[in-house]
């Protein structure tokens, strides 16, 4: 993996900083892409300090020429992504009667526009290598999710979307697969927990009751299932959906 770039989008926290982390730790060069560079600080010198290479990149996914410029930075400081993770991500939670037009197109650009802009701007540097690994971030919320009419059909949206590039893009040797988390301990799930009037800890040991495993997420638990779909070895998994949940969908 030592000449593989990769970029991770939304890698400022959460899920895409442990991501970003871990794929660093795997040997992979890495482009932490979220909406402002300074924000990515955090991320670059964890992965710096444990002895990997990583670039600050400042883009809104949902931005063409963001999203060109943020490539093209990468590609001259640390050379082409083969590795694309799109895990950047917002929530814009209502239910539909009281859904505004903006907060269904806010969460629609972010995921799925910015999802397919990336892999557009990337799939050159793929097909050329004749490898390449494509990571999509989906979630249970793709099964149907109460207040989330915006989210449940973007990230249904992606499934779609990553079986889509699996089947073009195979026969140059790229795979694609999507991951779909279950509950996982970030501050997007705390700001649920803030939304619906609950305390973080509270929140996450009720949801725990609910989960198979008994536990809820760890950024870690995606990172870890990311490693094994960008690995060498997973290069006959592709068009697949991990749903990563501590059970078959919670
Ligand atoms: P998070 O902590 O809120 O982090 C999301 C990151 O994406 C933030 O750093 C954010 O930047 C960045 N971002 C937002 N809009 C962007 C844009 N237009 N361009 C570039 N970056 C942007 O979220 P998370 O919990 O780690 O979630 C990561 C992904 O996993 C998301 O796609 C989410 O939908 C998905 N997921 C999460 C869970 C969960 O339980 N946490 C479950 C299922 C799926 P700012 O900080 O500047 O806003």
């Amino acid at each position: 993996m030592a000449d593989r770039v990769a970029v991770v989008s939304g890698a400022a926290r959460g899920i895409g900083a442990a991501i970003a982390e871990r794929l660093a730790a795997d040997g992979l060069k890495v482009g932490v892409l979220d909406l402002d560079a300074a924000h990515c600080a955090d991320t670059v010198d964890a992965i710096t300090r444990a002895g990997g290479t990583a670039v600050a990149l400042g883009a809104d996914v949902s931005k063409e020429d963001s999203v060109a410029a943020a490539v093209e930075q990468l590609e001259r400081t640390l050379g082409g992504p083969t590795v694309v993770v799109n895990n950047a991500g917002i929530l814009r939670d209502n239910l539909l009667f009281k859904m505004s037009v903006d907060d269904w197109d806010a969460v629609m650009n972010v995921h799925l526009r910015g999802a397919f802009l990336l892999a557009r701007a990337t799939q050159k540097y793929m097909v050329e290598a004749r490898w390449g690994r494509i990571v999509n971030m989906s979630s249970t919320s793709a099964l149907g999710n109460r207040g989330q009419v915006n989210y449940s059909a973007a990230k249904a949206g992606m499934q779609g979307f990553t079986k889509t590039l699996a089947l073009e893009l195979g026969k140059f040797g790229v795979t694609a697969n999507a991951i779909a988390p279950g509950f996982i301990v970030t501050d997007m799930t705390a700001a649920t927990a803030e939304r619906v009037g609950v305390p973080f800890e509270e929140f996450q040991r009720a949801a725990a009751t609910q989960i198979p495993v008994q536990r809820v997420g760890r950024p870690e638990d995606i990172a870890h299932t990311a490693s094994f779909l960008v690995s060498e070895g997973a290069g006959f998994v592709s068009g697949q959906v991990i749903y990563v949940a501590g059970g078959p969908r919670d």
